[in-house]
């Protein structure tokens, strides 16, 4: 039986990983069903992380060393997905995808968020073919062409600015005049003439052929005007839904309280109503999606875990 069982592989994750097994828990498995690292990864800088000050590193660099790291301190990693938890008795049964189960005395769910769609007519058919929520991945597809961004969060501007190097224009629609990007994001957004900011208006429509996406018609809300703009490349940051899927029960109900949003309702230990189970980063309440917020979550967590297994002793 593991001593802990942390579902994602992100910041918090990762973070809880290192703290249990450093802190003494030789049993200790990461299940990711992609290659460690999380949402960061698909990053094209950070910026905030105290310590890290390096403008030229993606998040995928910046992850880098985070496993290393871990596993170093004897972290396991199966790259399989968790399909969901249940309590038995003392102890939670790991259901993976396949049916394989493995069983832990703890677990911490670090399983984090997912980009959201918008919503508009086309999203759905040319993602993928123009349509995409990752500029570090996708950008360079756009070299020296015009390019839309939708979204006016930190997301969408950082993105936008990342995007503005390598793209002839970048068009930012928001649908509204205010934007929740933080102020110095906004500043440096101002200060670059390759970005326009198309306010009050929403994406009415992406159209294209077989080829992929061709154009979007953006529509003022204000006017009702229609701009028809001949971008064949859509970046959507719209923000993120929590991935709780893994607490749910076989009934659709969740093994663990959860506010009407979906986030796990934890405590400052990041303990949730079930003991010995813990949730940590961007799928708790009142998560600021931050790593440094997660990659702390998941150090509370750990250390609660090794309490926890201490006084079951
Ligand atoms: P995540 O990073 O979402 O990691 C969750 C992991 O769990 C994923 O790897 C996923 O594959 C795995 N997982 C999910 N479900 C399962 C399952 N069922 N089985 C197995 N594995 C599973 N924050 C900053 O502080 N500074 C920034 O500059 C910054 N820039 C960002 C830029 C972008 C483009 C994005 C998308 C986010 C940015 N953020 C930034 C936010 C930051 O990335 C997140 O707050 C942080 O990654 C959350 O960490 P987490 O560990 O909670 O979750
Ligand atoms: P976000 O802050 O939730 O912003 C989402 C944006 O998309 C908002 O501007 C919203 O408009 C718009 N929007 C939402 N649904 C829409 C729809 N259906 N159609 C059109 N527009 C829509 O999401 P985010 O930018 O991904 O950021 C998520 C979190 O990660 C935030 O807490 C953010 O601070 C954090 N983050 C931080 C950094 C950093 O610190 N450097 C970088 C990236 C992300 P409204 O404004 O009108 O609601």
């Amino acid at each position: 039986m593991l001593d802990c069982a942390i579902i994602g592989g992100g910041p918090a994750g990762l973070t809880a990983g290192l703290y249990a097994t450093r802190g003494g828990l030789k049993n200790v498995t990461m299940f990711e069903m992609g290659m460690p690292g999380g949402q960061i990864t698909q990053s094209s800088e950070i910026e905030n992380y105290p310590g890290f000050f390096e403008h030229d590193k993606t998040g995928m660099d910046f992850m880098d060393t985070w496993q290393k790291q871990c596993f170093h301190f004897g972290l396991k990693h199966e790259m399989k997905k968790v399909e969901r938890i249940a309590k038995t008795g003392e102890h939670f049964t790991i259901i993976l995808e396949g049916g394989e189960q493995v069983e832990a005395k703890t677990t911490v769910v670090c399983t984090g968020s997912v980009p959201k769609r918008a919503g508009f007519k086309g999203e759905d058919e040319f993602f993928g073919k123009g349509v995409s929520t990752c500029a570090t991945c996708d950008g360079f597809f756009y070299k020296d062409k015009p390019v839309t961004v939708l979204g006016g969060g930190d997301t969408a501007l950082e993105e936008a600015l990342y995007l503005s190097n390598i793209c002839s224009d970048v068009y930012v629609v928001h649908r509204r005049d205010a934007f929740r990007a933080a102020p110095p994001t906004m500043e440096r957004v101002e200060k670059k003439e390759n970005i326009h900011l198309v306010t009050d208006s929403v994406i009415e429509e992406a159209y294209g052929d077989a080829m992929g996406l061709q154009g979007v018609k953006i529509k003022n809300i204000k006017t009702d005007e229609i701009t028809d703009m001949k971008n064949t490349g859509l970046f959507v940051f719209v923000g993120h839904d929590v991935r709780n899927e893994v607490l749910q029960d076989e009934n659709g109900g969740f093994i663990c309280e959860m506010n009407d949003w979906g986030q796990v309702i934890v405590d400052l230990s990041m303990r949730t109503s079930v003991e010995g189970l813990y949730a940590a980063g961007d799928l708790r309440v009142e998560a600021p999606k931050q790593v440094v917020v997660a990659a702390g979550d998941g150090a509370t967590a750990a250390l609660q875990v090794i309490s926890y297994i201490q006084e079951q002793a």
